[in-house]
């Protein structure tokens, strides 16, 4: 058996990995990545870029629709496909390790599995180091109903990268994945349905999200099914069919599953370093260590399943290994629902502040009767931005917005939270007419 010496080896090349590796390489640490797919992980192939590139044509279509003096532009399928095959790189990770080599950084492909303090199996090399960065990432969760493996599903995998739009679709799962795939499919034709185990959609944000979004789906012709529990589904000629409880059925020539995400833990041979494998995730410190000479970061530690988490755990990680102060805070961390209009929330919901005790105070605003911007967008303008302030301390804890790239000026609220900006200086701050960002005014006066 072959072996190799580094000083730290990344399970995992996602953006958390990747991220882990760059960050350490900087650092002068002799690092390796393994991986056993490709390296970008589902972020880059079958997650955030595909489905990003997938909702962006129909979104410009919806904005024409919707703007005085635009006649409706036409959205080509094959031409769309062709743009998202490109983006997530034909599947082709051969740039990106090649990139690795030349920067001196060695990638062994394969499956990684650690088999005692310090060692790493991957496929038959045995890799040794003295500090291990676990960055293995999620897997769709497939919910246990009967008849599942015998129908055959979608994941987001098959979503992402399907080559034709089909004509029906159920949707296991109303939380973000569900949302968004559930727009794109429904804006180039497909007849679709969510069924939804929660009594909304979005079921983490503010109720008055997911009723928002509710809203959104039907206008786009979505049947949504709130608090609807898939029991069984079968195969009746091409369609799959899904039997509620209740003795209600809907049907699809596809069906795909969104009810969240399950750590990929399996396998890794942890318990050799008699590390507990909790099926929500490895359970970290606010270093990003999981014990001894091993950290983890990302989707796998089951903290909130995004790329940027990871990027950010493993920037921590990174700075812990060079003997540097870190301490994650996730106070402040974005939470975007890309559907259009996009969804934005951040920090904490009113629920879960009052939950922590806090003595909360809430601003609500129609975006409409507050501000100019919505106006110039379109006739008739939806979208509301609601705040969650803590009246001890007289600064905002969460805040959330559905409207027009919400997703981006949720950062001020992001940047005010992480602050702990006081109110009178969030009231004092002047934002640029005609924007967005003035809402938050209407809303602090609100506070
Ligand atoms: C449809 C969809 C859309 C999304 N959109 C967004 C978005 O817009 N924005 C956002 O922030 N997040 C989004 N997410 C979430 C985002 O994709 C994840 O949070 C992110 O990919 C997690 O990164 P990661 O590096 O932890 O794991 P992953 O991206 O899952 O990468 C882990 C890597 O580890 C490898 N691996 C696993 N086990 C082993 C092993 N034993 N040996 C070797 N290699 C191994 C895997 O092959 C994989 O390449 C979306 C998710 C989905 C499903």
């Amino acid at each position: 058996m072959s072996s190799h010496v580094y000083d730290a080896v990344v399970l995992g090349a996602g953006p958390a990995g990747e991220m882990a590796v760059s960050r350490l390489a900087g650092q002068g640490v002799k690092v390796a990545l393994v991986e056993r797919e490709l390296i970008g992980g589902e972020c880059a192939y079958w997650a955030c870029i595909p489905s990003k590139t997938l909702l962006r044509a129909p979104e410009v279509r919806g904005e024409a629709t919707r703007t005085a003096g635009v006649a409706e532009p036409g959205v080509e399928w094959s031409a769309v496909a062709a743009y998202r095959d490109m983006m997530i790189r034909h599947l082709d990770d051969s740039a990106q390790e090649t990139g690795y080599r030349d920067q001196g950084i060695d990638v062994h492909r394969g499956q990684a599995r650690v088999t005692g303090a310090g060692r790493v199996d991957v496929d038959g090399v045995e890799l040794r180091t003295e500090r291990i960065v676990i960055a293995t990432g999620s897997d769709a969760r497939i919910p246990d109903v009967e008849g599942l493996a015998e129908v055959g599903f979608w994941t987001n995998r098959e979503a992402t990268t399907l080559s034709e739009i089909p004509r029906s679709i159920v949707i296991l799962g109303g939380g973000p994945v569900g949302v968004e795939l559930g727009q794109f499919l429904a804006r180039f034709g497909t007849r679709v349905t969510i069924v939804q185990g929660a009594g909304r959609l979005l079921p983490r944000e503010d109720p008055a999200v997911g009723a928002l979004v509710l809203d959104i789906l039907r206008d786009n012709g979505i049947d949504v099914r709130l608090g609807a529990q898939a029991v069984r589904v079968s195969r009746e000629g091409e369609d799959r069919v899904v039997y509620l409880e209740g003795g209600e059925t809907v049907s699809g020539r596809e069906l795909l599953i969104a009810t969240g995400r399950a750590p990929r833990v399996g396998n890794l041979g942890l318990e050799a370093l008699g590390i507990e494998v909790d099926p929500r995730g490895l359970r970290v410190d606010e270093r990003c260590r999981v014990s001894d000479g091993v950290w983890a970061v990302g989707d796998v530690t089951g903290v909130l399943a995004f790329t940027h988490v990871g990027m950010y755990q493993a920037r921590i990680a990174a700075q812990d290994i060079a003997g540097q102060s870190a301490h994650a805070d996730y106070r402040a961390i974005p939470r975007v629902a890309f559907c259009d209009p996009e969804v934005a929330a951040v920090g904490l919901t009113e629920q879960l502040a009052r939950q922590q005790g806090l003595d909360v105070s809430t601003a609500h605003v129609r975006l409409a009767d507050a501000i100019a911007r919505p106006w110039t967008y379109q006739e008739d303008p939806a979208g509301e931005l609601g705040l969650i302030a803590d009246r001890a301390r007289g600064v905002l804890v969460g805040a959330w917005a559905v409207a027009p790239l919400a997703g981006e000026w949720i950062h001020y609220a992001a940047l005010a939270i992480k602050m702990q900006t006081p109110l009178a200086v969030l009231r004092d701050t002047v934002a640029q007419f005609p924007t967005f960002t003035e809402a938050y005014l209407k809303g602090f006066e609100q506070l």
